[in-house]
């Protein structure tokens, strides 16, 4: 039996790899990757620079781990739906295996490449703990909150333990060839960025060791903390399969069981809303395109105007909205209390529609993933289908004051500010004149003031929202 072995960028491992270990048993082994002009193209690469520079960096230490173990990863270029089929013809292979995507463009990709294939495509699980789709409610409808999701799950089967790497792997057949390599970054157009996470296996694994024997301890009431880092930062390496789920999720409940009952069930909380934000795109694959609930179809938000642009440049003059925003932009991550804030803020108070936001994290983040990043705003906006209620209108300054109290992170993201007392720091708006003075800011020039009033931002959101739904109709919490 000749298998084609085809890595698709949410896999790029070889522990817990189901597709590998099935055609590691059975013969012969071609291990493919396609670099997609959908992806590599130059102009494509730099709309991604952080997700391509990451993707690099996995999938050469996925070459040398391949290599290790006596095979070889094929590179290839073309388009995956024409290309898999001419090569799998090519090297008269008897099947393909992969990893299946949840996402609708891997979903609509693979049933092109399906129906082009001459032999079978088999798909194998890994992206989610559970198979996506599988969990649903009694009435066999798929779940709206997250709740009721979270309950279920934690009353089905616990995941498996994940499959050790493969310690030998078959050589290339004869008569493959190796038609590409790898592009360098600058070949792409795009300079390595130093802030960004390294990309590999190898890292994703001393990442999720530091955390548990670090930070996870305390991750209950430490991750929402803006100026600590308190939190995995596995969140790439998951989006690229670096790790399976079914690692995390199983080296987290091993090293924290018997120490940390409240950090652990917290941290696998967050697995499982990612989850429930997979299986909610499973199911709902329009969710890329339209809000969750209907009555928020035709909302009537703003699109790219000034205060747009203010937002994504971080110079809405809402220090902790503009530390998230350059954050974004220097090094491809915000914290998650971060996002919250500053999704919040530009659906809420700017009325920004949700979707813009939606893509301008999608092309910076590192770890942008269509299921996760939906997730995150339609639940801001208001919009999802288990969401903040709409009436709820974040105050960014309480905000900025609760969870980056010293306001350290906005020091180091909004560097203008740096000198500005702890006591004015998150309102600099109101700082007495000889604060500013000594701290050598003079608002309007070195800093914006606020482009918006909190007050009146949110009592605009809420009278549009109010009369957009209409009398009876607003939406429940
Ligand atoms: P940890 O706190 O250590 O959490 C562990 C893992 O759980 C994360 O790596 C992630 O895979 C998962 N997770 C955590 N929080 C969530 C959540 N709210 N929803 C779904 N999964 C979660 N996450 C992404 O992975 N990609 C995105 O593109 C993305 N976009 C977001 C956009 C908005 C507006 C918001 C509010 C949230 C978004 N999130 C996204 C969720 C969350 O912010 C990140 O997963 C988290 O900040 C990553 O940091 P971490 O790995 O240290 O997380």
């Amino acid at each position: 039996m000749r298998t084609l072995l085809w890595f698709r960028g949410k896999d790029l491992r070889l522990a817990d790899h189901l597709a590998l270990r099935s055609a590691t048993d059975q013969g012969e082994l071609i291990p493919l990757f396609v670099l997609d002009p959908f992806f590599f193209a130059p102009a494509r690469a730099q709309a991604t620079p952080y997700r391509i520079q990451f993707l690099l960096d996995s999938l050469r230490e996925l070459e040398l781990a391949l290599a290790q173990r006596g095979s070889r990863l094929v590179l290839a270029e073309g388009k995956s739906h024409e290309l898999v089929p001419r090569l799998a013809r090519q090297w008269q292979v008897d099947r393909v295996v992969a990893q299946r995507w949840c996402a609708p463009l891997g979903r609509e990709r693979d049933r092109r490449v399906a129906e082009a294939l001459e032999v079978p495509f088999e798909l194998f699980e890994g992206e989610t703990l559970h198979v996506p789709g599988t969990l649903r409610t009694t009435q066999g409808k798929p779940f709206a909150v997250f709740s009721a999701f979270a309950r279920a799950f934690s009353a089905g089967p616990t995941p498996p333990a994940p499959l050790p790497a493969p310690e030998r792997l078959p050589a290339l057949p004869r008569g493959v060839s190796l038609p590409s390599s790898l592009p360098g970054l600058q070949q792409l157009g795009l300079q390595r960025n130093e802030l960004v996470l390294t990309g590999g296996e190898q890292r994703a694994r001393e990442r999720l060791a530091a955390f548990l024997q670090g930070p996870a301890r305390n991750y209950h009431e430490a991750r929402d903390r803006l100026d600590l880092d308190a939190t995995s930062r596995l969140s790439a390496d998951l989006k690229f399969g670096t790790l399976s789920a079914r690692e995390v999720w199983t080296e987290a409940r091993a090293a924290l069981s018997r120490r940390a009952r409240p950090a652990v069930t917290s941290f696998l909380n967050e697995l499982v809303w990612r989850e429930f934000a997979h299986a909610l795109l499973w199911e709902h694959p329009t969710l890329l395109e339209e809000p969750a609930r209907a009555e928020w179809e035709r909302f009537p938000w703003r699109g790219e105007g000034t205060e747009w642009q203010a937002w994504v440049a971080g110079q809405t003059g809402y220090p902790v909205v503009d530390a998230a925003a350059r954050q974004l932009l220097a090094s491809g991550f915000v914290p998650n209390r971060a996002r919250m804030i500053a999704a919040s803020f530009l659906t809420k108070h700017l009325l920004v529609d949700y979707r813009l936001g939606e893509a301008h994290y999608q092309r910076w983040l590192t770890d942008g993933d269509w299921a996760n990043n939906n997730l995150g705003w339609q639940w801001c906006a208001g919009c999802g289908s288990d969401a903040q209620p709409y009436f709820r209108v974040f105050n960014p300054t309480l905000q900025a004051q609760k969870f980056d109290p010293e306001g350290r992170y906005v020091r180091r993201w909004v560097p203008e500010l740096a000198r500005l007392p702890a006591a004015h720091l998150h309102t600099p708006w109101l700082a007495p004149a000889s604060a500013l003075q000594a701290a050598g800011v003079r608002l309007g020039r070195d800093y914006p003031a606020p482009i918006v009033d909190h007050a009146a931002a949110r009592q605009r959101f809420l009278e549009v929202a109010k009369k957009h739904f209409g009398v009876g109709r607003a939406p429940s919490a």
